[in-house]
């Protein structure tokens, strides 16, 4: 059988996986092509629900509750798939001789997709990578939460810091906020206002909506290093802390940055792909043996790295490696689709049944916002598991969410 290796099973690669199972169905190819979906994790992470997995006391939510409604099992969601799923680390991707190395295992690939997300990016700052915690998993969440339970429970006017004034700062200060309204939470961001770069509405809106739950704003403010128990600022200030979250940026893995593809130049090494959605190489003599194609975070994209995007991103990528596999095995001509990016929607919740939502020029906020962030997210569940585990599922979590923020 010829390997179509998918690696990482977030939003990019599940999609993916699901899509070419499904083509190739249809196509009476799934005997002569096996699709391998590759991940460290056995389990899908809901990202947009990590803020609340942080931020939810542990009256109204366990260990095991939180995982049930921001993770899914990769046996859920492949079940009747066809799609063989490896839980592995991958350690090294040999695209010359299309051979993938994980932990005690290779695999031989002819078609390969790179969907391994971002990991944080630390800029080199002194001490940031040792004392910052971090939200990018599940267990990130669990860790979070526990080392702010801790520090309360030592100083109940503990100081939260949150470096970076993205969409993880802003929606993480709000829901943190609502939890332990007692904290002092402050957001450090170098530009000159949180959102940066975000619609000016939307970020008039988060801003107020920021101060109203009381969490302190600094910009044009850089950090510059980190001990123990301060942050030093460019300025020349120092900040004390308790508790130090960084959600300043995102790279590409080592694994992507160190490929012989062509990666964009800056500080996000992530790679560069043609419309079609297919990686370029850096070197024109370099002989593959497999088709590589990326989608999500991992590609340098005109696109936000969000997860609507990371999906369409699979959806070129699966038609087109279908569209090779059918011409390979002369069905047909078949030609490749192209990738366009748009003005993509986008949802910020800021603490409590808050949200800020931009669908085109529109932008809505407040409760309605909220209701729109609840429809998406059945919407996505929907996609990825039964129908009735998807509304249970959802259902759960507006629960544990109203009763968390009932005791906020
Ligand atoms: C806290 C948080 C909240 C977010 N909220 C939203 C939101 O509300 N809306 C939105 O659109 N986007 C949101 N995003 C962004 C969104 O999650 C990403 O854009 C999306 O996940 C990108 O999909 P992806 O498939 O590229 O990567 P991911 O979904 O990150 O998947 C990458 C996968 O690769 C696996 N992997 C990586 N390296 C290895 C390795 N070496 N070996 C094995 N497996 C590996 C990982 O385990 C992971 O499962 C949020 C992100 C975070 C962190």
């Amino acid at each position: 059988m010829k390997q179509i290796v998918i690696l990482g099973a977030g939003f990019g690669g599940l999609s993916a996986a699901k899509l070419l199972a499904k083509k190739l169905k249809n196509a009476g190819l799934n005997d002569k092509y096996k699709i391998t979906l590759v991940d460290r994790n056995d389990y899908h992470t809901y990202t947009p629900m990590l803020y609340e997995a942080a931020t939810t006391a542990k009256e109204t939510a366990n260990y095991i509750e939180l995982r049930n409604i921001a993770t899914f099992p990769m046996s859920v969601a492949l079940k009747n798939s066809g799609i063989n799923f490896i839980k592995n680390e991958i350690v090294k991707i040999n695209i010359a001789d299309g051979v993938v190395q994980l932990r005690n295992e290779t695999l031989t690939c002819d078609y390969l997709v790179l969907a391994l997300g971002s990991e944080t990016n630390f800029f080199g700052i002194p001490g940031l990578e040792e004392r910052a915690l971090t939200l990018k998993t599940f267990i990130d969440a669990l860790r979070l939460r526990d080392t702010i339970l801790n520090a309360i429970a030592e100083n109940q006017n503990a100081r939260i810091i949150i470096g970076g004034g993205g969409s993880t700062g802003v929606e993480l200060a709000g829901e943190i906020k609502m939890w332990m309204p007692q904290t002092r939470v402050s957001i450090i961001e170098a530009s000159e206002s949180v959102l940066f770069g975000f619609a000016p509405k939307v970020v008039r809106k988060a801003e107020k909506r920021l101060m109203c739950l009381g969490i302190e704003i600094i910009t044009s403010e850089r950090i510059t290093s980190i001990d123990e128990k301060k942050v030093k600022l460019a300025s020349g200030k120092d900040v004390a802390y308790n508790v130090f979250v960084w959600g300043g940026g995102t790279k590409a893995s080592k694994l992507i940055s160190e490929l012989p593809l062509k990666i964009e130049e800056g500080k996000r090494g992530r790679v560069e792909v043609a419309e079609e959605m297919e990686c370029l190489v850096r070197t024109p003599d370099l002989t593959l043996r497999s088709k590589i194609y990326a989608t999500g975070d991992n590609v340098c994209s005109k696109a936000p790295s969000v997860a609507r995007a990371a999906i369409d991103h699979a959806k070129i990528a699966s038609s087109n490696i279908i569209a090779d596999i059918l011409n390979e095995e002369g069905r047909g001509k078949f030609g490749h689709k192209i990738y366009k990016s748009y003005d993509y929607p986008y949802i910020i919740p800021v603490g409590g049944k808050y949200a800020i939502v931009k669908i085109g020029p529109f932008v809505i906020s407040g409760f309605f916002g909220w209701i729109i962030k609840g429809i998406v997210e059945l919407n996505y569940l929907l996609s990825i598991l039964p129908f009735w585990r998807a509304l249970k599922v959802w259902l759960k979590g507006i629960k544990i969410f109203i009763q968390n923020d009932r005791l906020g």
